[in-house]
């Protein structure tokens, strides 16, 4: 079938989720369609061409899906960076910010070896908060992160100015 739906198109908007005032864009609507899902991944790995990538890490929980999919693409592993209390082996963690309050993301503290390139992919960057974290844990391990990679950036939050001063290489697929 021929279509010129772009990724944007798949993504739904849904009003006042998970609060009143907000506007969460639904990623579940990309996912389920065959050809926008491929186009994402496809897309997210495209700056990356022929660059070694030694793990991708993907930050919980629809960065799970996407940086599977990526990883299983590029043929290389998959670690996942999960909310505190979840993962079952020896984890480092660290803390972030929220909006009210505070959050705790972990990794298990054998997942990435010293000198390994990283990948590490979520769908969506806000204040890059949660990002933020990521890179720490993977560069506290050791990982070099070649890269940042997102469906959705929403610009006016900050997140992308945020991990570029942190030195990444941020890549999204729509605003
Ligand atoms: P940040 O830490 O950059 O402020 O928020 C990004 C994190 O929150 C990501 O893990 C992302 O999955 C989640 N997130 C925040 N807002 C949305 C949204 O509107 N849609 C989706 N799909 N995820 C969101």
């Amino acid at each position: 079938m021929k279509t010129d739906k772009d990724v944007k198109d798949y993504i739904r908007t849904i009003v006042d989720f998970p609060h009143e005032g907000i506007l969460f864009r639904d990623v579940t609507t990309l996912f389920a369609d065959p050809r926008g899902f491929r186009m994402a991944v496809d897309r997210m790995l495209h700056p990356y061409a022929g660059q070694r990538i030694d793990k991708v890490a993907g930050l919980e929980a629809r960065g799970f899906i996407l940086g599977g999919a990526v990883a299983h693409q590029l043929g290389c592993g998959f670690v996942p960076v999960r909310k505190k209390g979840k993962l079952p082996a020896a984890t480092i963690s660290e803390s972030y910010t929220l909006e009210y309050g505070e959050a705790v993301i972990e990794v298990h503290d054998d997942a990435i070896q010293a000198g390994e390139t990283v990948l590490i992919v979520d769908d969506l960057l806000a204040t890059g908060g949660t990002a933020e974290a990521g890179i720490k844990l993977v560069e506290r391990l050791g990982g070099e992160i070649l890269g940042c990679a997102f469906i959705i950036d929403l610009p006016d939050l900050g997140g992308r100015k945020r991990l570029e001063a942190m030195g990444m290489d941020v890549h999204a697929l729509c605003a």
